[in-house]
């Protein structure tokens, strides 16, 4: 692999190699990246991306690491991992907004909005990851999703080389998906989102308690990656299902492979339960991946599709 030697030398110490990636990751899976970068600027993302590109190398940008899955082979190119992180809180004409740089995360953008008495995201409270790795995936719960609150997003795009601003059209977003999740050559680097004044702190402090009770009550502790499934609609007759009921309705809750079990508190957690002994492996998750999609094919006649991004091994 080239060496990036441009980089060491603009930016000395930037770039680290050999850097295992498990401990940045919510499943704690992931052998070491050859090259890791944790810029604390965009100027560096962009330098480090452009870099990336022009050498053949690889790259890979990640955030909370909460819906990532690496191989345990690690990442034979550069993974970036954002550090800007600042939050600032704008009022507008026709309310208040927020705008956050991709590394902040999406709790403290949540408990900003509350302390400024504004709502809507508390119902996220306990989500956890990046606002780069929210917006891509348009996350959300509690019947709301990122596409609700963003009006503008700030993006690299790598391939024309400038920063291009993005309105909530331009980011074409469905159930967990935004155009960024085609385009890997668009990069977010920070997020604009309106917010109503509807609740106070106090209100969004009582409501954020309840929701995270209620969470802590239906998803399990430990290590994964939240869900696995995205919930599915039926294109023939238009019926919602839920990827964790259907799971749970062909009896696979408590499989395990491995280091890997289906939860038993909610089917769509696959649970990394391994120990020094037996660590839990990225082939693990993807053998429990495949048996759940082929028995809810079986059984259920529904195709099931990840929504953990499965990052597999370069040689
Ligand atoms: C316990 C638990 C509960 C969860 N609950 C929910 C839930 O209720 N709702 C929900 O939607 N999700 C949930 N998730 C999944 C996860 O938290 C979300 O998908 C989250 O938005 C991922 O953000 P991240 O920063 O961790 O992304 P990462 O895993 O770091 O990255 C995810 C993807 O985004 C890309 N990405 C990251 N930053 C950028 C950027 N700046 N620009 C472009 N691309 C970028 C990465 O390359 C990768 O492809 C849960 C996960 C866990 C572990």
């Amino acid at each position: 692999m080239p060496p990036m030697t441009n980089m060491d030398q603009i930016y000395p110490g930037l770039i680290q190699k050999n850097i295992p990636l498990a401990p940045f990751t919510s499943f704690q899976i992931g052998g070491p990246a050859d090259l890791y970068a944790e810029p604390k600027r965009p100027e560096e993302l962009e330098a480090l991306v452009t870099e990336a590109v022009k050498n053949g190398i690889p790259y890979y940008i990640l955030g909370g690491g909460s819906n990532t899955l690496f191989s345990d082979k690690g990442f034979r190119g550069l993974v970036i991992r954002p550090q800007f992180k600042a939050i600032a809180v704008t009022a507008t004409a026709d309310g208040n907004s927020i705008t956050a740089e991709a590394g902040a995360l999406l709790s403290q953008v949540i408990r900003t909005a509350a302390k400024h008495d504004l709502s809507g995201m508390e119902v996220w409270i306990g989500l956890p990851g990046t606002v780069g790795g929210a917006v891509r995936g348009n996350a959300g719960a509690g019947g709301k999703e990122i596409k609700d609150f963003l009006s503008s997003a700030t993006i690299f795009d790598l391939k024309q080389q400038k920063i291009v601003e993005y309105s909530n059209a331009d980011l074409e977003f469905d159930y967990r998906h935004s155009t960024l999740k085609d385009k890997p050559h668009l990069i977010v680097l920070s997020a604009t989102f309106r917010f109503e004044k509807k609740l106070s702190a106090e209100e969004q402090r009582v409501l954020m308690q309840h929701t995270l009770a209620q969470r802590h009550a239906t998803q399990p502790k430990g290590h994964s990656a939240g869900c696995a499934f995205k919930n599915e609609i039926d294109p023939r007759t238009h019926i919602a299902y839920s990827a964790g009921k259907l799971i749970d309705e062909c009896g696979l809750k408590g499989t395990r492979i491995g280091g890997i079990e289906v939860s038993n508190i909610h089917g769509n957690f696959l649970q990394n339960v391994g120990t020094p002994d037996q660590p839990a492996t990225q082939q693990d998750v993807l053998d429990v991946i495949a048996l759940i999609k082929k028995t809810v094919k079986e059984k259920k006649n529904i195709d099931l599709h990840e929504e953990v991004q499965i990052i597999r091994e370069r040689e």
